[in-house]
């Protein structure tokens, strides 16, 4: 590793796990894999608008390309994650959102499929967490999708992940019930027309007990490219900011990309797959 900062370390330590783990590797049909769907809708759940891309970039990319409807949903705005003694939190917000759109945009997937709920960075575990629920599960029952990415709640993500992972990981997994029975959220139906919905499938990301593995090596090119697109986050950026990654970042990057996404003479993507979770 190249690249001295704390994403990638954190990153690298989650897909490190993952890769160690024991295999269980689930044994699916091909209509059953879900990089074989096609004209399905897919909801991402992410504490910050980065934990995406590193995680589930490539099979992003590999649905929007199967012309499948590919929602982000993000509960923080990520702004205060900066050494740089003169960002504000403010200016941070407007950096992260536009480096995600642009993540994004590379992954395609437009920024009118992207919903922030906008809760600060780092206090989501301190957010009102019905209300949060509500918002979970609200776009669940709005986007009714044939499977849902999120963070592994357990033990791994209690003993490792800062507290916007372990609410959005806690807060997501409760939304799926929440979202079954309409009696939970009573307004959504009653409001809005909003009829409950029971989430089939879901695929956790950073778990350390990954099921299911996608090969990305078609895509791996573009999830390094919208890895990249999240310039704040790495050095120098990360101290000073500066809108241009330098070749070495990006070298970086590559470099732990390569290392941690390489099974074989392929690249990969590791989840939890769970049916009916
Ligand atoms: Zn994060």
């Amino acid at each position: 590793m190249t690249t001295p900062n704390l994403i990638l370390l954190t990153a690298a330590a989650a897909m490190t796990m993952a890769a160690s783990a024991p295999s269980g590797e689930q044994t699916l049909s091909d209509t059953d894999r879900i990089e074989k769907w096609i004209g399905k809708t897919v909801v991402v759940f992410t504490p910050h608008p980065d934990d995406d891309t590193f995680a589930c970039g490539g099979i992003m990319k590999i649905l929007a390309r199967n012309k499948n409807k590919v929602h982000v949903v993000i509960y923080t705005n990520d702004n205060k994650g900066s050494l740089d003694l003169d960002m504000t939190r403010e200016r941070l917000a407007q950096i992260r959102r536009a480096e995600e759109e642009a993540a994004c945009e590379v992954l395609g997937i437009s920024k009118e499929n992207i919903t922030w709920l906008g809760y600060e960075d780092g206090d989501l575990e301190y957010a009102d967490p019905q209300r949060l629920r509500g918002e979970a599960c609200r776009l669940i029952k709005k986007f009714r999708p044939d499977a849902v990415f999120t963070i592994d709640p357990g033990e791994h993500t209690v003993q490792w992940h800062k507290t916007d992972h372990r609410m959005a990981a806690n807060i997501t997994q409760d939304a799926f019930i929440a979202a079954e029975w309409h009696l939970y959220y009573p307004q959504h139906l009653l409001d809005e027309g909003l009829k409950p919905y029971r989430v089939p499938l879901a695929f956790y990301y950073y778990s350390t007990e990954p099921n299911y593995t996608v090969d990305i090596t078609s895509v791996f090119e573009e999830k390094i490219r919208a890895s990249a697109k999240h310039v704040s986050q790495f050095e120098p950026s990360l101290s000073k900011y500066t809108p241009d990654m330098s070749e070495e970042t990006l070298k970086g990057i590559r470099d732990w990309g390569t290392k941690h996404a390489k099974e074989g003479d392929k690249f990969v993507e590791k989840f939890r797959r769970a049916v009916e979770p």
